[in-house]
């Protein structure tokens, strides 16, 4: 039988429920149990598919393809274990399915209200998991804070949920806020106590709070939350501001979050968590040997969330190469052909991250000619390997104007142009290239070097490909197709033969790095960065 951890958030957003309830499955995790998590967002729209990033940071794609929250990146990197569709539910998603069963008359006549309707739609999508058999416990992280006027049907749910199961198989965890005002020297708990009370008049007493602070909580402090919030001392667990989010799970186990929710779900604790693996790569991810600067060139650079997967897959690849990779944010707005070199002279690598539409991508083509003739090591990721296949087409073969159709339809030689199963599509969301593709690598390629072996699975999010009728003309003159859809064709990975590392993928190859299992595009890329460095100093 499942059992079920909702997590819930009070006094501010922000607070790092994601990180949270990926750390407590991952203790889960290294004790044996087989644990997933999920997220309810409150927001209107179906999926984050249409979002800008700078609404919501990056849209992160699952191998069935779905579009969704960012913190689904966390819990697969955490866990090494793919997430779904089913892990990711929206208010929009929900009242979808509630009207399309209305118009298929399944409610008989009957009013539709958000209760019993859409609660009872929320409480089928937080059993769908685990009515698969296939966890031991379910993590369910709403979104939003307590209190919020979105998030009511799911709190409401969880009540519901709560009473339907009994409280040994279902229960909250709430995460709060304990601020230190510095003109008293002192941490607050009325912000808490407060938050706890809007959770009680929607009928829910939490079991365990998580206090989120930056200081110490005393053992005072935590009897006094413990009292006046109405749960056992040891149920109030601090999490203390960490230097990486990685040292969390640690954290975690220290405060015995894990310990203190099996045994209110009345789990055997049976061995203690293993963490071994976690803690080798922690120590290498504090302890560098090497250090490297690498350039991530994006137009939306001012919200680094929008580049949250890519920023993870640098880490986890750091920590590998026992190198500590700097993550240089650039505006490709800012690059021009006068200050290019003042820009990108100094780094040790560029990537050129993916994006849509055509603000900035002057900037990324001309940051990648300059890395291609400075051997700069060179890392495109869809979009930028697209422009990566434009410079080349401009500036190698000479085609005038060379451009993707996305943004010059009227271009002579639009080398990227439409995948033709997009052509008749309209529709926003859900509608691109989306999920796990095959892709088939060509031996003696450096793409070849990186994974080890021939046939490869990747994650796509886009609508436009290399095209092919132009392939000839770049493999002579030294740009390669080294990965191929065995299925349709398409060129999934481009690259140069005369250059220590100039690597492009049309797929997303950060959505798969996790810390049991970085990513080797990003391995290579951050080993190639260190010998570039070597290379200088001589
Ligand atoms: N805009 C490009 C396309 O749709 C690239 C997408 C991306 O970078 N994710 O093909």
């Amino acid at each position: 039988m499942t059992k079920y951890i909702f997590v819930t958030g009070g006094v501010t957003s922000s607070l790092g429920k994601g990180i949270i309830s990926a750390s407590l499955a991952k203790l889960l995790q290294a004790r044996g149990y087989r644990v997933t998590i999920q997220k309810f967002d409150p927001y209107i729209n179906i999926d984050p598919g249409t979002l800008n990033p700078y609404e919501h940071g990056e849209c992160y794609v699952t191998e069935d393809g779905a579009e969704t929250d960012l913190d689904l990146g966390h819990y697969e990197r955490f866990l090494n274990a793919p997430t779904t569709q089913a892990n990711n539910i929206t208010t929009g998603r929900i009242y979808q399915n509630v009207i399309n069963k209305e118009r298929q008359g399944d409610y008989l006549g009957k009013t539709v209200q958000v209760v019993p309707h859409i609660t009872d739609e929320i409480k089928r999508n937080m059993r769908i998991l685990g009515d698969s058999g296939n966890y031991d416990i379910v993590i369910t992280e709403l979104g939003g804070t307590v209190g919020d006027i979105e998030s009511l049907p799911f709190i409401e749910a969880v009540r519901q949920f709560k009473w339907e199961e009994g409280s040994s198989n279902a229960i909250v965890i709430h995460l709060t806020l304990i601020p230190f005002l510095a003109a008293a020297g002192e941490l607050k708990t009325k912000p808490t106590q407060h938050s706890v009370k809007a959770l009680l008049e929607y009928g829910i007493q939490p079991d365990i709070l998580v206090c989120r602070t930056e200081h110490h909580i005393s053992a005072d402090i935590r009897k006094k939350i413990a009292l006046f919030c109405n749960v056992n001392v040891n149920a109030v667990i601090e999490s203390i501001d960490a230097s990486s989010i990685y040292s969390v799970p640690l954290l975690m186990m220290k405060e015995q979050l894990d310990k203190t929710v099996l045994s209110k779900l009345k789990l055997p604790a049976k061995n203690e968590p293993d963490m071994e693996s976690w803690k080798d790569f922690l120590g290498r991810l504090k302890n560098p040997t090497a250090d490297v600067r690498i350039g991530l060139v994006g137009k939306y650079v001012e919200l680094p969330d929008a580049y949250k997967s890519i920023s993870e897959a640098f880490i986890h690849a750091g920590a590998k190469n026992e190198c500590k990779v700097r993550v240089e944010y650039i505006p490709s707005e800012s690059i021009y052909p006068d200050n290019v070199a003042e820009k990108l002279g100094h780094l040790q690598g560029v990537l050129v991250a993916p994006g849509f539409g055509s603000r900035g991508i002057e900037g990324k083509i001309e940051a990648i000619k300059f890395v291609r003739q400075n051997e700069i090591p060179f890392f495109g990721i869809c979009l930028g390997m697209q422009c990566a296949v434009i410079e080349f087409g401009r500036n190698v073969l000479g085609l005038k104007n060379a451009n993707t159709s996305e943004i010059d339809e009227n271009s002579a030689h639009q080398v990227i142009n439409m995948m033709e199963e997009q052509k008749n599509i309209t529709s926003k969301g859900g509608t691109m290239r989306l999920g796990a593709y095959p892709c088939d690598i060509k031996k003696g390629t450096k793409a070849y070097a990186a994974y080890g072996k021939q046939h490869i699975s990747e994650r796509h999010r886009h609508r436009y490909e290399f095209n092919s009728e132009y392939l000839k003309q770049y493999e002579d003159a030294g740009m390669i197709a080294s990965g191929i859809n065995p299925d349709s064709n398409l060129v999934e990975i481009i690259e140069l033969k005369n250059h220590p590392f100039f690597v492009g993928g049309q797929f997303h190859p950060e959505l798969k790095s996790t810390v049991a299992n970085p990513h080797p595009l990003f391995v290579k890329f951050v080993a190639a960065a260190m010998e570039y460095a070597k290379k200088k100093i001589k």
